[in-house]
């Protein structure tokens, strides 16, 4: 149960004073919930600049385009001509000079009010000169020199959203401040001490209430007690998770080689020495009563599914059963297809189970994987969200870990099973991700690629150019030539995003032909999916229109050419998995890069590492420099975490330090129940880390 003490905080944003359904929305946008904003939201939504209003160097020496502060006695109105589109202008001066202030489309009445003849006022704002003159457009305040001391010195600057005011989230996260109540220390007080941390509380003021900009920066202590809060919240909640999972004994998995052989027989190639390494460091793993907790990562294409195959045979051979979980349903049905095929040969049975599955499929195949007649189970998360019983689970694969989050591996423990688990990353995570993202995994590399591929040549061409484009794709079809066509990704509406796949397939279809080109996307039902997927895999299409929905895992290894549209809006990570989706064979293939220009020069910079390498540890690592580590593990919803405080690299630091607090803390108070215990608790719920609670037994 969580702390009363945190229920103010976890109350709908709508509980604040003045924010009604339409305000609750807009701040729900705000802070990427998809659900609802809670009054902690608010609390967490940190400034990324300030605006200082100190400066007050009088009329004559107001530098330009500087944020000011003037005081100055309103000497006459200008109010604007009627009917004209001139601005109301009103003058003030002080002993160094005159200012003028100028408004467009404003109220007389209002100016009067607000700016009397004869007073002295204190404006706030940006200083511009014209032809030699001083002056204040829209000041962002306008007070009695008697009001003066209202007038924010130093004033938080937040990232928005359309439709909401800057002095609407100011007065709500005022309201918000407010529930913030006095905290139990959580951090060891020496930790505190040698840090110099402000308490949470103190530090969440700070950041809200900036004396100037070195309070909001990334090493001011304010921000670094934060992130070292969210650091340790998440430490712990790995540590807590992970120790359970340790604890909880593996059973030793004693493969005969009997099914794995067959396979490997019937395999058109030979496994790679990375294949075979990792491969026998999972079976080493799983020979032991300790859990395997191991990651696989290797770049696009690199084999990892046929390891993951050998793996599941292993345990298959000892009797048990394995799962192997994708992240989207195309990708669960193409694994489907070929482990199938191959594994059925060897008389093993391949079940496949997805939120698509018909209800009494669905329930023939809950029997098989009750009763042991299924071996192998692929699926969607939604294996893990039904009620699905299993004979004997010894073995999960996790795939495209990074678009699963720690909910998914928790609700496997949370049925009472133990099996050996093993996570497949494509996208390459540095190892200080990992660390901060997973714990500390065992980690299998798979870097050298299967042999004969060929290097994919990567073009940048500007969106003009599309007709050149299309004419290439043409003579390309004619060669007999497959192609992925992916479409823009639309960041405000999925909608959207559809209807361009839909225009850009109809203009392609006419200028290609419409029986070769084929239409993908993820609002389609699943047979609908599946039929594209099909027709463009046996060559009744040569080109795939596709959103994004190709991009993990999709293998079609003859398909050589990918275009991608509107390549600036995509993160390099992703570009980078888009693009292996050809070069998987023994064909050479080329990736356009279709970009809307002018580029900014993060946007060149992205295009340009791309386009200079194949190599998905550098391309991850540039994306890390290039936009931070919070994206290139996905999204927040995702589970996984985007720190909202604390950055890798800036705070490598204490995170490190978090990580042998939590090993510390794990091992001495394991169930959490002395008093610091008790105050981590609350720290877990605080940022959202409570999973990991459920696995206590006290709790
Ligand atoms: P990823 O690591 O991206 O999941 P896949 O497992 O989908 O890669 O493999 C990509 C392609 O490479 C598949 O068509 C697969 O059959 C093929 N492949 C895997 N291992 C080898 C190998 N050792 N030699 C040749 N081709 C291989
Ligand atoms: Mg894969």
């Amino acid at each position: 149960m969580r702390p009363a003490l945190l229920d103010p905080l976890f109350a709908p944003v709508s509980s604040l004073p003045g924010i009604g359904p339409k305000l609750a929305k807009t701040f729900a946008k705000l802070v990427g919930r998809e659900d609802e904003a809670r009054v902690i939201d608010l609390v967490f939504h940190a400034p990324s600049s300030v605006i200082d209003r100190r400066l007050k160097p009088g009329i004559a020496h107001l530098p330009e385009g500087a944020i000011v502060t003037v005081e100055g006695r309103v000497d006459r109105h200008q109010p604007a001509p009627a009917r004209s589109n001139a601005p109301y202008r009103v003058y003030l001066h002080d002993e160094t000079g005159e200012l003028t202030l100028t408004f467009f489309h404003a109220k007389a009445d209002w100016l009067e009010k607000s700016l009397p003849v004869g007073e002295t006022i204190v404006v706030s704002g940006r200083a511009e000169w014209f032809n030699g003159r001083p002056s204040m457009v829209h000041p962002d305040y306008m007070v009695p020199a008697e009001k003066a001391d209202t007038l924010p010195a130093v004033e938080p600057v937040y990232p928005m959203t359309a439709g909401l005011s800057a002095k609407i989230l100011r007065r709500s996260l005022e309201a918000a401040l407010e529930r913030v109540p006095d905290f139990p220390e959580w951090v060891d007080r020496e930790i505190v001490a040698r840090q110099g941390f402000p308490t949470t509380t103190e530090a969440l003021r700070a950041i809200h209430h900036p004396r100037d900009d070195s309070d909001i920066e990334l090493q001011s202590p304010a921000r670094r007690r934060l992130a070292y809060d969210e650091f340790l919240a998440g430490q712990l909640s790995l540590s807590l998770v992970r120790s359970r999972m340790r604890k909880a004994k593996g059973r030793p998995v004693r493969p005969t080689g009997t099914l794995s052989q067959k396979v490997r027989a019937a395999l058109p190639f030979a496994l790679t020495a990375g294949q075979e390494q990792a491969v026998s460091a999972i079976l080493g793993d799983m020979a032991t009563d300790t859990r395997m907790l191991r990651m696989l990562q290797g770049d696009v294409g690199s084999g990892k599914t046929i390891v993951g195959l050998l793996a599941m045979l292993a345990v298959v051979e000892d009797g048990g059963q394995a799962v192997l979980m994708a992240p989207t349903e195309i990708l669960a049905r193409q694994h489907y297809d070929g482990i199938a095929a191959l594994a059925e040969r060897a008389g093993v049975r391949v079940r496949l189970l997805t939120g698509k599955t018909k209800a009494r499929d669905r329930r023939q195949i809950e029997t098989d994987l009750a009763d042991g007649t299924a071996h192998i189970v692929i699926g969607t998360h939604a294996l893990f969200q039904e009620n699905v019983a299993y004979h004997d689970l010894r073995l999960a694969i996790v795939d495209e870990q990074h678009r699963f989050g720690v909910h998914q591996r928790l609700r496997l423990t949370q049925k009472g099973l133990s099996p050996h688990l093993l996570v497949m990353s494509a996208t390459p995570i540095p190892r200080t991700l990992v660390l901060a993202a997973f714990g500390d995994m065992d980690v299998s590399n798979l870097t050298e690629k299967p042999a004969g591929r060929k290097p994919i040549q990567t073009v940048t061409i500007p969106l003009e150019r599309i007709g050149d484009v299309v004419g290439r794709l043409r003579d390309a079809l004619a060669e007999g030539k497959k192609c992925y066509w992916i479409c823009p990704l639309v960041e405000e509406s999925e909608a959207v995003e559809l209807m361009s796949a839909e225009e850009r397939h109809e203009t392609l279809a006419k200028a290609l032909g419409p029986d070769k080109v084929g239409l993908i996307h993820g609002r389609m039902s699943s047979a609908d999916k599946d039929a594209a997927m099909e027709a463009f895999k046996s060559g009744e299409t040569r080109l795939l229109v596709a959103t994004t929905v190709v991009e993990v895992g999709v293998d079609v290894p003859d398909a050589t050419i990918i275009v991608i549209e509107h390549a600036e809006r995509f993160g390099l990570a992703q570009l980078h998995q888009l693009r292996g989706r050809v070069g998987r064979g023994a064909e050479a293939s080329s990736c356009i890069l279709l970009y809307k220009g002018p580029l900014s020069e993060m946007g060149r910079a992205r295009l340009s590492v791309l386009r200079d390498s194949n190599d998905g540890f550098r391309i991850a690592e540039e994306d890390l420099k290039l936009r931070g580590e919070g994206e290139l593990l996905g999204t927040r919803q995702s589970g996984v975490p985007g720190f909202q405080f604390g950055s890798i690299e800036a705070h490598g630091d204490i995170l490190a330090l978090a990580r042998k607090d939590a090993g510390y803390i794990v091992n001495k108070d394991p169930e959490l129940v002395s008093e610091r215990g008790t105050a981590l608790r609350t720290l877990l719920y605080l940022f959202r880390r409570d999973e990991a609670i459920r696995y206590l037994s006290a709790g």
